[in-house]
């Protein structure tokens, strides 16, 4: 299409006024770009269909969760170091573990590993209520932060060693171990509901884990499935 001296113009008053814009807002809209392009080609183009999913990883601020020498980063197809030793998983992966959750708006959730608060928020955005523990006081304290400041109000974190999950709100519907433990605590398969399921990367530390999902049936019976290879920091125990 030729280029008439109108849309030239117009061009010309677009960037005076971008120009204008403070750099806040700037950055702001490029950290949504970049969601943007994240969602479609890390995350939809590998396969996570989810629309809900999709939208909840567009809506959630991830340069929120990172400190702020990692925020140019965010969006990158990668884990980034989030203090204490500790990763934020790599979008993928958060993606996909939530689809795997098959998260409903009325469910309550338990996620082990708050971390940087950030898989927390994304289920926050499609259920009734995430409970999460996260054995790092440092880190529970910052998530808790980041949370509040979001505005999410249907989170609620403690720190404390998650292998025993949280009984007081137990069952759930949805339990998400984002630290890989050697075995599934039966404490945590205790706590699931009937009907219920738990994303949980299985393995030992120094290989490569498995992402299972398990799911406890309406007679209480578990069965389990293999979904994919995946790296995770260990679960560690109040005791290590
Ligand atoms: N879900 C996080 C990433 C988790 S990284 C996010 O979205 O950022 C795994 C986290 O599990 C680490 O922060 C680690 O400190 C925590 N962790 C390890 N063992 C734990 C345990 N037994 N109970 C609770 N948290 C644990």
């Amino acid at each position: 299409m030729p280029i008439s001296p109108y849309m030239i113009c117009g061009a010309i008053v677009f960037c005076l006024f971008c120009a204008h814009e403070s750099s806040a807002a700037g950055a702001a809209s490029e950290y949504t770009a970049a969601r943007v392009d994240m969602v479609m080609r890390q995350i939809a183009d590998r396969g996570v269909r989810d629309e809900r999913v999709l939208s909840a990883m567009r809506k959630v601020p991830r340069h929120e969760f990172v400190p702020a020498a990692e925020r140019r980063n965010a969006y990158r197809d990668t884990p980034l170091p989030i203090g204490e030793g500790q990763t934020i998983s790599q979008p993928y992966i958060v993606a996909l573990m939530t689809e795997l959750a098959e998260a409903d708006s009325s469910d309550r959730v338990l996620e082990i590993g708050t971390g940087s608060g950030y898989q927390a928020a994304v289920l926050a955005e499609l259920v009734r209520h995430v409970y999460t523990i996260e054995i790092e006081p440092a880190l529970a304290q910052r998530a808790k932060q980041a949370l509040d400041q979001l505005g999410y109000r249907n989170v609620t974190v403690r720190a404390g060693d998650g292998y025993a999950g949280w009984p007081e709100h137990a069952p759930f519907d949805i339990i998400m171990i984002t630290a890989a433990p050697d075995h599934v605590p039966q404490p945590l398969i205790d706590q699931l509901k009937s009907g219920g399921r738990m994303v949980v990367p299985v393995g030992p530390i120094a290989a490569t884990q498995q992402l299972r999902v398990l799911e406890k049936d309406t007679t209480g019976k578990v069965t389990t499935k293999v979904v994919a290879p995946v790296r995770f920091v260990p679960l560690r125990r109040n005791s290590d």
